[in-house]
């Protein structure tokens, strides 16, 4: 009797068959169950439905919904034994995104604009009070939110391009410009919204309610990467939020850029997820395709794709494990993040490459996964510092010689 009542422990070398090197043994069985709840919503709810959305460039809300109540981000297993209370263990956060962006990229990134870089704005900028009136609206998703830096003219130079203005009068903040590909921007209840202070000329952040007055959101059309993702074009005329809406802790670019510091580790973790997503569906069409009689697995010249790409899966695990332990321990700094994203990046786009060349004709339909995970690669490659502008940093901190500002 005892003994049927007993819930089975996940094996976790057969849970991450391509984890080969076994980062995974660290997750504690709370962690892994919860991994496991994702793994099963992920492939009930949004598995059968993804084709038809990406097709048709929507985002299947309802599965979303299934998938967060998961609770992926604030199951109280999650929190034991640690001190932190208000954020995961950053190993757990690579497996979080390793299993939403193994299943889908566009999945994977409607999650980080908003538990990645609305949380994190939060945490870092936010008063006490106002961690405490949004932090578990986020982490429940009771709320949708998201992270609006780029903008129209400044994508790479925003640092010192950014264009929107906020002018304080009295108790109120006028925002007024423009932010594009704003991942999630339609439907957000809150948005995070980063302004240059017209008075001192400072980069603030801002959370501005998505419905809010003088603010319209148009989504960006025929996009050929992560098509199920609805990317804002968003602009604001003369809206007004309240000093309360203020992120207190944000009071220059460098505070944006230690945000992006955090952010940063997160797509490298989520490219991470995206290469073995790939790597998999590859290894499973190799298994079952035949051609001259013998299944593609069986050929040399086969084997040693799938060796690479099982070797670039391992390699971006390792980036994205060692840098969270050093998020863990709280010493890792701006290059640490932007060399894991730009390892991982350049690992993930080989990958996706050689899984969709070993599928042949079929790599290019929406039949085998692979063409959504190929297309999808270009987004992330891009988004959360380019490639060269994570090399610059990385250049920078090598040289002593900042080559990009
Ligand atoms: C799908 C998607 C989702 C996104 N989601 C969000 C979001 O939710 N919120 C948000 O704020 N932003 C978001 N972004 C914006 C993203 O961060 C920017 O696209 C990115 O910062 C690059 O800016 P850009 O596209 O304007 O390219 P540009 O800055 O115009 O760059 C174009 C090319 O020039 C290169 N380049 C630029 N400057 C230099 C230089 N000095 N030296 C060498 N090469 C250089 C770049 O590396 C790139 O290859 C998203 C983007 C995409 C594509």
């Amino acid at each position: 009797m005892e003994k049927t009542m007993m819930k089975e422990r996940i094996n976790v070398k057969d849970f991450y068959p391509t984890d080969l090197f076994e980062y995974s043994s660290g997750l504690t069985e709370g962690e892994l169950d919860v991994l496991n709840n994702m793994r099963k919503a992920l492939e009930e709810h949004v598995y059968p439905v993804i084709n038809d959305h990406y097709e048709n460039a929507k985002f299947p809300y309802q599965a979303w919904n299934e998938v967060a109540k998961t609770r992926f981000m604030d199951d109280p297993k999650l929190f034991s034994g640690r001190e932190d209370e208000m954020k995961t263990s950053e190993l757990f956060n690579v497996f979080r995104y390793f299993e939403l962006a193994k299943m889908d990229p566009s999945i994977a990134t409607f999650y980080t604009v908003h538990g990645g870089l609305f949380y994190a704005s939060l945490l870092y900028g936010g008063s006490e009070e106002q961690i405490e009136r949004w932090a578990s609206k986020v982490t429940s998703f009771e709320y949708s939110t998201c992270f609006g830096l780029t903008e129209p003219e400044h994508g790479s130079d925003i640092a010192g391009g950014l264009s929107t203005s906020a002018r304080r009068e009295g108790d109120t903040w006028v925002i007024n410009g423009e932010k594009r590909w704003i991942g999630g921007a339609d439907k957000a209840d809150e948005i995070v919204i980063f302004a240059r202070d017209e008075e001192d000329k400072q980069v603030k952040a801002f959370i501005v309610p998505g419905q809010a007055e003088g603010l319209s959101v148009e989504n960006i059309k025929n996009k050929i990467s992560l098509r199920m993702l609805p990317n804002g074009h968003i602009t604001m005329k003369d809206v007004r939020v309240g000093d309360d809406r203020r992120l207190v802790n944000v009071n220059s670019f460098k505070d944006v850029s230690a945000i992006l510091r955090t952010t940063r580790a997160d797509i490298s973790h989520l490219a991470t997820g995206l290469a073995a997503g790939a790597f998999e569906a590859a290894l499973k069409y190799v298994k079952q395709r035949e051609q001259f009689g013998k299944k593609l697995g069986s050929f040399q010249l086969v084997q040693e794709k799938l060796a690479i790409m099982q070797a670039n899966v391992n390699a971006c695990l390792s980036y994205s494990v060692r840098l969270a332990q050093m998020q863990e321990e709280g010493n890792y700094i701006e290059v640490n993040s932007s060399l894991a994203k730009m390892h991982n990046a350049l690992r993930m786009r080989e990958t996706v490459a050689l899984a969709r060349e070993v599928v042949g004709g079929n790599g290019i339909t929406l039949d085998t996964d692979v063409a959504r995970f190929f297309t999808d690669a270009e987004a992330i490659y891009s988004y959360e510092g380019t490639h060269e502008i994570n090399a610059l940093i990385v250049g920078r901190h090598l040289t002593g010689k900042s080559a990009f500002i």
